[in-house]
């Protein structure tokens, strides 16, 4: 049996009131076991209760120190949201003029509007957005539609009004008619213009680039240009550096639409002297094969004022309010033209001097194909050249050409 040492407590009092020889007594001796077992009982309880109720105590204070941590962080972050609120200089709302920073539940709700607030902003201007792109979308299909059914009657009229001037009519029809052509391809070239800006404008319109014949380009565009420029007794001089690849990659439509744009400008504002497009090789980029080329049209007219040189390449903009009543057109043709080149990677410059002229040039980096220049045959059999020109430019363009070749002027 497992019999526990008599405790000490219990000793003490058995010795004083109970007789030594009093224990032999097996009563007795029952019972002083019984009371021992619960004299341990009860010091093993106090010993357990003690020791909960310490380890009660080292968690309660594990546990403070915790909260007060956590308190401490939940402060920082509370202040540092505050400095975030006072620092975000949101506009006062009304009825939220006299936000009090300690009042973090006052605060809490202003920011809770706030988000609110934005959240809603967010959602009308992603609304907004989407109605405007439905609108740009619908507005240029409109647009296209519109004047693909404007050009279609227009092209009749301009088609029959020049029949009708073949045939026999007498000055008065004639003149008349005349007008009626002339105002029918005018309105045809804002409505091109128009549509053109608009395409360009909601990002539809993409350049095809193919193989192009640049010095087909520049005399397919000398030679519609010659003859509005002769009616004005202008000189219109084509002058193409030899040396430039004949061959490159580009959308020769809007290359030859850009050059017209800028032949039809230099005649319309030239009374007299000369136009000139050339074409120049400005260098090779050797990492790629490509060429970057300068092409320029100068013309000896009215010239441009230097305050006016930035504002002409504006949508809608001329150099000023006679030009208009003078010379007529949208002032659209450069903002086109200079959007054009913005897609090919280059843009519009002007040199001009008021009552000098003008030159217009742009560079484009293009990708050129092996092949041949210029082809010239029997070159070699040619020694000499008299060049014979009234025009001194004219000159001097069959000059250096002619040099190219060694040919002796
Ligand atoms: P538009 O010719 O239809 O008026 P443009 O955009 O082509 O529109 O030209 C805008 C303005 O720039 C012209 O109205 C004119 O005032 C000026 N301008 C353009 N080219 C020349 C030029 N070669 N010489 C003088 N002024 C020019």
């Amino acid at each position: 049996m497992n019999e526990k040492p008599l405790h000490k407590v219990l000793a003490r009092q058995l010795k004083k009131y109970l007789p030594e020889d009093s224990l032999s007594n097996t009563q007795t001796d029952l019972f002083v076991r019984a009371v021992n077992e619960s004299y341990h009982n009860f010091e093993r309880d106090k010993e357990l209760f003690e020791h909960s109720s310490f380890m009660n105590e080292q968690a309660y204070a594990d546990l403070t120190h915790k909260l007060k941590a956590e308190i401490g962080q939940r402060k920082q972050s509370i202040e540092k949201l505050i400095d975030a609120i006072v620092t975000l200089d949101v506009p006062t709302e009304e009825g939220m003029t006299d936000i009090n920073p300690d009042n973090l539940i006052e605060l809490v709700e202003f920011l809770k509007q706030q988000i609110e607030r934005r959240k809603t902003i967010e959602n009308e201007l992603r609304q907004a957005k989407e109605l405007a792109e439905q609108a740009t979308l619908a507005k240029s299909d409109f647009l296209s539609t519109m004047s693909h059914e404007i050009r279609t009657p227009l092209n009749g009229v301009i088609g029959f009004t020049d029949l009708l001037l073949k045939t026999k009519t007498d000055e008065t029809q004639r003149h008349y008619l005349s007008l009626v052509n002339q105002s029918a391809n005018s309105l045809l070239d804002i409505i091109n213009d128009i549509l053109d800006f608009s395409k360009i404008e909601a990002g539809k319109l993409e350049l095809v680039v193919e193989q192009t014949d640049l010095l087909a380009v520049g005399r397919q565009v000398a030679d519609m240009i010659k003859l509005p420029a002769h009616q004005k007794k202008l000189e219109m001089l084509l002058n193409i550096d030899p040396s430039i690849p004949r061959f490159v990659w580009a959308d020769q439509i809007r290359l030859r639409q850009i050059l017209i744009n800028l032949l039809s400008n230099a005649v319309k504002f030239t009374q007299q002297g000369e136009i000139e497009l050339s074409i120049e090789r400005i260098r090779d980029h050797l990492a790629d094969g490509s060429t970057s080329l300068r092409f320029a049209v100068r013309d000896t007219g009215i010239g441009i004022a230097e305050r006016n040189q930035e504002k002409i390449f504006e949508a809608f903009s001329q150099e000023d309010s006679s030009t208009t009543r003078r010379f007529g057109g949208t002032g659209l043709g450069l903002a086109i033209s200079n959007k054009l080149l913005g897609l090919m990677g280059s843009q519009l410059q002007l040199t001009s001097e008021l009552g000098k002229g003008s030159t217009f040039f742009f560079t484009i980096q293009f990708k050129s194909l092996p092949g041949e220049v210029n082809q010239w045959t029997r070159l070699q059999l040619i020694q000499h050249v008299l060049i014979v020109d009234d025009n001194t430019t004219n000159r001097q363009i069959l000059l250096a050409m002619l040099d190219l070749a060694s040919i002796q002027v």
